[in-house]
């Protein structure tokens, strides 16, 4: 059987894709792998209606909600690869089954690549975050840290006093210069620029080279972005350079370069939300219905 679309990643963007064409009583096939970026997290905020609850919860949810229409099949599985082209989709899995369709959702969200510091990985969602305005709140007005990855984390330092007291960790990446460091004190901003060797501790003790610790109730860092799914690549699908990594140019429905490809989410998204994965799969989701109707 072929459906009428594909979502890869069944998450809160494809959740939300697949919510308008099942409504839409068209025939959708969800493939996901089950690895969602904010599984580190014990909480998710910002996402209105659901602020504060766990992010697994709020995706069960909406997998609940979206399966109980009766055109929806979920397959458990890694999207590998596909060939063809509008109307005539063939995705194929990592176990080597085939799945067509008219119309492909890329909703395969990004993963996150950390610097290589002892310690930080494993406080990755706990401690360390990079996303202040899902994590900032729960930090009380306490210590705040920000580790320097590129010049572009000066935006980062500028803007965590709001959160609390802001420690600015350049670590060799970089040499504020004198009008910058003059807008760092304008916001009480500490510049700190000896190397960081580990961190460790619960609330996090940041290791600096020389000895000295630098203890902060939370470390802000920017992660570099890789999209999750191979397939974008494959179908060779326009991508734009944003902050933190590429991600999936669309247009106003959230279609990618390659016509019946559309994308939502994280995977299209310079800087990602549930909240901005949810309304972009709702503007995906509408797209595709429209597009196999009016062309
Ligand atoms: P994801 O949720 O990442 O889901 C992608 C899905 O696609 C996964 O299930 C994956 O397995 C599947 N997939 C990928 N490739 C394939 C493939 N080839 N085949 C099959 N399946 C595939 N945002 C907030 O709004 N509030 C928060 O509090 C918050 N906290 C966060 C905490 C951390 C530590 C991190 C890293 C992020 C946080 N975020 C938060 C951001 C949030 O996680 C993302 O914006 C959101 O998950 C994006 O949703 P998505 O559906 O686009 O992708
Ligand atoms: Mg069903």
């Amino acid at each position: 059987m072929s459906y009428d679309a594909i979502i890869i990643g069944g998450s809160y963007a494809g959740l939300s894709a697949g919510l308008q064409l099942a409504r839409a009583r068209r025939r959708v096939l969800v493939i996901d792998g089950g690895v969602r970026r904010n599984r580190f997290a014990s909480h998710s905020h910002g996402f209105l209606g659901q602020d504060g609850r766990p992010p697994a919860d709020i995706a069960a949810d909406g997998r609940a909600e979206l399966m109980d229409y009766p055109n929806v099949t979920w397959l458990v599985g890694e999207a590998a690869k596909v060939r063809g082209g509008s109307d005539a989709f063939v995705v194929t899995l990592a176990n080597g089954q085939t799945q067509s369709a008219r119309r492909l959702v890329l909703a395969g969200g990004v993963r996150d690549e950390l610097p290589a510091i002892d310690g930080l990985a494993e406080r990755w969602g706990r401690s360390v975050f990079h996303c202040p305005y899902c994590h900032g709140y729960e930090l009380d007005q306490g210590r705040i840290g920000v580790l320097a990855v590129s010049p572009m984390s000066i935006h980062h330092a500028m803007m965590l006093p709001d959160w609390g007291s802001t420690t600015f960790l350049t670590n060799g990446v970089f040499v504020p210069d004198t009008e910058q460091l003059e807008q760092l004190a304008n916001r009480g901003v500490v510049v700190e620029p000896e190397r960081v060797r580990s961190i460790s501790g619960e609330r996090v003790d940041i290791n600096l080279a020389d000895g000295r610790s630098v203890a902060v109730d939370g470390l802000f860092v920017m992660p570099r972005t890789h999209q999750n799914s191979p397939l974008a690549e494959q179908l060779g699908c326009t991508l734009a350079d944003g902050p933190m990594g590429p991600y999936l140019q669309t247009s106003e429905t959230q279609e990618t370069s390659v016509p019946g490809v559309f994308a939502c989410g994280d995977a299209a998204l310079a800087a990602g939300s549930v909240a901005l994965a949810v309304g972009t799969g709702a503007r995906a989701g509408a797209g595709v219905h429209q597009s196999l109707i009016f062309r």
